[in-house]
């Protein structure tokens, strides 16, 4: 399997957005982050033009900038014309760096502190969403201090959890974001808001899951949220413009992963909004989603050196590279499937079967298991596909490993956008 953007040249060779794997590793060493701008800008305009197109314009995307947030990243979005979804102070911090337009962040997080609140408040985020109700008293509190007013949303919990392939409706009562609607407790919090004089609540947020590829629990967590809608305007005259979905549209990471366009998602869902608010007798809100993962996964490649073969006879083969946990957790956190290929043999047959370990000291340290690749030698370059989201993002200076470069690729050419961390890094903050 390859992502948009990939191909294998003539001496077997992994080209990535035009440019050759073995020469990004040479030029700027491994373990690297390799992004593809093309690819990312793509996916970008497919969601704009979805909405443009299904919702007359009256909608947005905003990036969730949590699966991969750097400087350049929020420039991309800004001049796609994409909003921006923080969660805390660091992410808001590099947006307003960034010189991202504030009006078009929305503020997430179940914790959020009193100085990630005001510096919100001081830039002027469009929608903060409250999570809990300490938060409504403190945004009143600090947008009184500051002179403002404060559009919030509520993050619900709509009773619809998916996850790939299988989803469950009803109870999702116990998870810590958010209000339930069947106990009673979202209504009492939209309730609770109408004490407070520095803020006014505008939207309604859900966020069902991640990696979906179904479409069916989108649209029942759009008529439940539309029907809540419809109860606030009824009963405390709280009238809602925005209704935000959240993110959660699957990617390719194995051949077996079948995601559908998200314009279909877009598409599909567009239809049940549309389909009741005309049956509830109400205007069709503005609607938004937060695509994080499917924005830039596809886009990102992992590239690693081999340093270490060890085969053990009746068990398996470990093929060790520069890398691991500290650039990708996935596989420790949740045992995440990815695609490794041998970028320096990429046209060879697939032959042996081995065991991709990184090289931090943790045995459950490892890259993926059961992976079939060609003969691979000392010094190969080994691609990980399709880790474009929540692998930076997630990095860690564990065994004090600094984190790699990231470089973005485009026609041909390639630009650093992240610097590879040095050892004075890793020490900047002891005493
Ligand atoms: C994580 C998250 C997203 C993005 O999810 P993806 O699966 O990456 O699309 C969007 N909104 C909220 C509130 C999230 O927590």
């Amino acid at each position: 399997m390859l992502n948009p953007g990939q191909e294998i040249n003539n001496e077997g060779q992994l080209i990535i957005g035009g440019c050759s794997a073995k020469e990004l590793a040479e030029a700027y060493g491994t373990p690297l982050y390799v992004m593809n701008e093309t690819v990312i800008r793509n996916n970008m305009r497919a969601y704009k033009e979805a909405f443009d197109k299904y919702y007359g314009g009256n909608g947005r995307a905003y990036f969730a900038s949590k699966a991969f947030c750097t400087l350049e990243m929020c420039r991309i979005a800004k001049s796609e014309g994409l909003g921006l979804d923080v969660v805390s102070g660091g992410e808001l911090y590099t947006a307003m760096k960034a010189g991202f337009p504030a009006e078009i962040i929305n503020f997430h997080g179940n914790n959020k502190t009193y100085n990630e609140l005001k510096a919100a408040i001081e830039y002027g985020v469009g929608k903060i969403i409250v999570d809990n109700l300490n938060e409504f008293r403190l945004i009143d509190t600090i947008a009184g201090e500051l002179n403002k007013k404060v559009s919030v949303s509520i993050r619900i919990k709509p009773g619809v959890e998916a996850h790939t392939h299988d989803y469950i409706k009803t109870g999702q009562i116990d998870s810590k974001f958010g209000f339930a609607i069947e106990n009673g407790e979202a209504l009492q919090a939209a309730n609770d808001s109408l004490r407070y004089s520095n803020l006014s609540l505008s939207g309604v947020h859900c966020h069902i899951g991640s990696q979906i590829f179904d479409v069916q629990p989108f649209k029942d967590a759009a008529v439940i949220m539309l029907n809540f809608v419809k109860k606030l305007s009824e009963e405390l005259n709280i009238s809602i413009e925005e209704l935000n979905l959240g993110g959660g549209f699957g990617i390719k990471y194995v051949d077996s992963d079948t995601p559908k366009p998200f314009e279909q998602y877009i598409e599909a869902v567009s239809e049940t909004v549309k389909e009741t608010c005309k049956e509830l007798g109400m205007e069709v809100p503005f609607v938004s989603v937060e695509p994080g993962r499917s924005i830039v996964g596809e886009a990102g490649v992992t590239l690693y050196t081999v340093g270490g073969i060890k085969t053990i006879p009746n068990v398996r083969t470990y093929l060790s590279v520069d890398g691991g946990m500290t650039d990708n957790i996935r596989y420790a956190l949740y045992k995440s499937d990815y695609t490794v290929i041998n970028a320096s043999r990429a046209d060879k047959n697939e032959d042996i079967t081995v065991t991709v370990a990184g090289k931090c000291c943790e045995s459950g340290d490892l890259i993926q298991e059961n992976v079939k690749l060609p003969k691979t030698e000392i010094g190969d370059i080994l691609a990980v596909l399709s880790t474009g989201a929540y692998n930076y993002s997630m990095a860690s200076n564990y065994n004090r490993i600094p984190r790699p470069a990231v470089v973005m690729v485009k026609d041909g050419t390639h630009r650093l956008i992240v610097r590879r961390e040095s050892y004075e890094d890793i020490i900047r903050n002891d005493i």
